[in-house]
C-alpha cells in the first residue's frame, strides 16, 4: 500500500500543524519503532498526535478517503510490533490524551483518557483508597489504552485477572470516522452481545479507543512478599503445587530458572545461595492483622518444601527490596544480549516443569541461550532468546526465529498457547497456524473485515497473510 503524499498537508489543515509530527521532524523515527526485537525501522509518513476523540474520528476519515494506511499507538512498549506502521502511511497517536476524566469511590469505576500511563491511574486511584489490579511490568510508561489494545497481563493477574476484567465500557473511532460508545457503567449487565470484551485485546486492528471505563476494587489494606530460593526449577514446580494445594490464594506467583538469577546474583543485595537453580516470588495481600501470619505460613511451608533460603517481607521498604531481585532479571539481560527475543507463552498449570526442560533441550539443541520467568502461578512464562551475534545477519536472525519456532511448536505440545499478554503484532502473526486451525483464522479475518472492510486499520497485523493458493 502506497500512501498519496499529499495526507500530510491535508491532516494538518484539518487538525493544525501543532498535532503533526511530519517529514523532516527529529522525533518521526520514533514512531517507526517498538519494544519488539525487531532490527527493521518502520518510518510513517508522518504520526499524528490527537487530543480528542473528534480529532481521532477526523484522522480516520481522511485516511479511508486517501486509502492511507493508519497504525494505532498508544506508549510504543508493545513487544511485538503491533504499534510498526509496516505499510508506511500514517501513525495516530494517543500519547496527548492523558486526562483522568473521573474516579467514582460510589460506583468504583473510572473514566480515562487512552494515553493515561497505567501507574498514574493506579497512584490516583489509590490516593483515594481505591485499586486498579492489572500490573503490566512496563505501567510506569505504558498508556491504558495500549493495555486495552493488548489485554495486558501482569503478575498480580494470578489472583485479580488481567485488563479484560477491568473494562467495562469503551469509547472507539472507527475507520471511515464513525464514533461507537458501547459497554455499561454497572457491576453486572447481560443486555446484547459484548461489544467491549470483543474489542479488547484486538491491537488496534478494529478501531482506536478514545475512552475507557475501568471497573476498580477497594484497595487491599496489606500485604506480604515471599522469595523462596529452591535448588532447581523441579522442585521449585513441587513447591509452587504444594501452596497451591494448601489453598493459598496469593495475588502473585513467580517462577524464575537458574540462567536468570545467574544473571543478577552480582547485582542483587540479596546474596543467593551458591546452589540456587530456582527463585519463587509469592505475594499475598488482605487485613493488616493477618499479613504477618499469611507471611509466616508461606515461609515455613517453602521450607517445608525444600527452599534452600526464605526471604520474607511485610513493610512497603522490605518488600521493595525482595521484588528487585525479580525486576533485576529484564534488565540485566538486554544489558548482557544483543539480541533478546522474548517470547511470553503459556502453558497450563500442570506442565511448566516440563516446559522448562524442553526450553533446555531446545537450548542445548541449537546452542542458543535462555533465561525463563514469568507469572508461574499463570503458566505464563518468558521465554528469552539470548544471543551476542550480531543482529543484522540474516543468518542470526534466522536461526534466532527457528528456535522460536522449535518453542512454540513445544508449547503448543503441551496445550499452551504463543502469547499470554503480549499479544501477536507482527512477530507472531506468522505462527499462530501452529496453534489455531485455519478455520478459526478464517472467522477472525471475517470478524476483522466487518470492523475495517478496508484492511486499512493497522494493516499487516494479528492475522497470517493469506497464502496465494487461498485468494
Ligand atoms: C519492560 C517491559 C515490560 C513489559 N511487561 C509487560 C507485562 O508484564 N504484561 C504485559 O501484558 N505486557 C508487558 N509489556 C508489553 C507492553 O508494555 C504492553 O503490551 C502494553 O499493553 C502496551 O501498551 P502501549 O501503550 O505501549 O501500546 P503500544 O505499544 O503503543 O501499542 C500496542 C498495541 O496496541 C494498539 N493500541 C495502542 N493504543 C491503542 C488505542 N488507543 N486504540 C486502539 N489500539 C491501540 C497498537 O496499535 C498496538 O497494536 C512489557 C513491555 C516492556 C518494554
Amino acid at each position: 500500500m502506497k500512501s498519496p503524499s499529499d495526507i500530510v498537508s491535508v491532516l494538518e489543515r484539518e487538525l493544525g500543524a501543532q498535532a503533526i509530527v511530519g517529514p523532516g521532524h527529529e522525533r518521526l523515527d520514533d514512531y517507526g519503532r517498538d519494544e519488539s526485537p525487531l532490527p527493521e525501522f518502520y518510518p510513517p509518513e508522518c504520526a499524528v498526535l490527537v487530543e480528542s476523540a473528534a480529532q481521532a474520528c477526523a484522522v480516520l476519515r481522511i485516511c479511508l478517503e486517501r486509502k492511507v494506511p493508519v497504525t494505532p499507538r498508544g506508549a510504543g512498549s508493545g513487544m511485538c510490533g503491533g504499534a510498526l506502521p509496516v505499510a508506511g502511511g500514517v501513525v495516530l497517536s494517543t500519547e496527548r490524551m492523558q486526562r483522568i476524566k473521573e474516579i467514582d469511590p460510589a460506583d468504583l469505576i473510572a473514566v480515562v483518557e487512552p494515553g493515561v500511563i497505567t501507574g498514574v491511574l493506579q497512584t490516583a486511584v489509590e490516593d483515594q483508597g481505591l485499586f486498579y489490579p492489572p500490573d503490566p511490568a512496563s505501567l510506569e510508561f505504558c498508556s491504558i489504552g495500549g493495555n486495552a489494545a493488548t489485554n495486558a497481563g501482569g503478575p498480580r493477574a494470578f489472583k485479580y485477572g488481567v485488563t479484560r476484567e477491568y473494562i467495562l465500557g469503551l469509547e472507539v473511532c472507527l475507520m471511515g470516522g464513525e464514533l461507537l460508545r458501547c459497554g455499561r457503567r454497572t457491576a453486572k449487565g447481560v443486555t446484547g452481545y459484548d461489544l467491549v470484551a470483543g474489542f479488547v485485546g484486538t491491537e488496534g486492528t478494529f478501531g482506536v479507543i478514545t475512552e475507557l471505563l475501568v471497573k476498580l476494587l477497594p484497595k487491599p489494606p496489606a500485604a506480604a512478599t515471599v522469595l523462596g530460593v529452591f535448588a532447581d526449577v523441579p522442585t521449585a514446580g513441587t513447591a509452587i503445587n504444594g501452596l497451591l494445594r494448601d489453598g493459598l490464594r496469593p495475588r502473585v506467583l513467580e517462577l524464575a530458572d537458574k540462567a536468570s538469577i545467574d544473571h543478577i546474583r552480582a547485582k542483587s543485595r540479596y546474596r543467593f545461595p551458591a546452589n540456587a537453580g530456582a527463585i519463587v516470588l509469592i505475594e499475598v495481600d488482605g487485613e493488616a492483622e493477618s499479613m504477618q501470619m499469611m507471611m509466616e505460613k508461606v515461609g515455613m511451608r517453602c521450607d517445608e518444601l525444600g527452599a534452600l533460603d526464605v526471604l520474607a517481607a511485610t513493610e512497603p521498604a522490605e518488600r521493595r527490596s525482595v521484588w528487585e531481585a525479580r525486576r533485576l532479571i529484564s534488565p540485566s539481560l538486554k544489558e548482557a544480549y544483543r539480541i533478546k527475543v522474548n517470547e511470553d507463552i503459556c502453558v497450563p498449570r500442570g506442565r511448566i516443569v516440563e516446559m522448562l526442560a524442553r526450553i533446555d533441550r531446545i537450548s542445548a539443541e541449537t546452542g542458543i541461550a535462555t533465561a525463563v520467568f514469568g507469572h508461574a502461578g499463570d503458566g505464563n512464562l518468558h521465554c528469552n532468546l539470548l544471543s551476542n551475534d550480531n543482529p543484522d545477519d540474516p543468518d542470526v536472525r534466522t536461526r534466532m526465529w527457528s528456535a522460536a519456532e522449535q518453542v512454540f511448536r513445544a508449547t503448543v505440545d503441551l496445550g499452551g498457547t504463543l502469547s499470554g499478554e503480549h499479544g501477536v503484532g507482527l512477530t507472531k502473526r506468522d505462527y499462530i497456524h501452529l496453534e489455531q486451525s485455519e478455520q478459526v483464522i478464517e472467522w477472525q479475518r471475517r470478524w476483522k473485515a466487518m470492523w475495517d472492510p478496508s484492511g486499512l486499520l493497522n494493516p499487516g497485523k494479528r492475522l497470517p497473510a493469506r497464502r496465494v493458493c487461498n485468494e
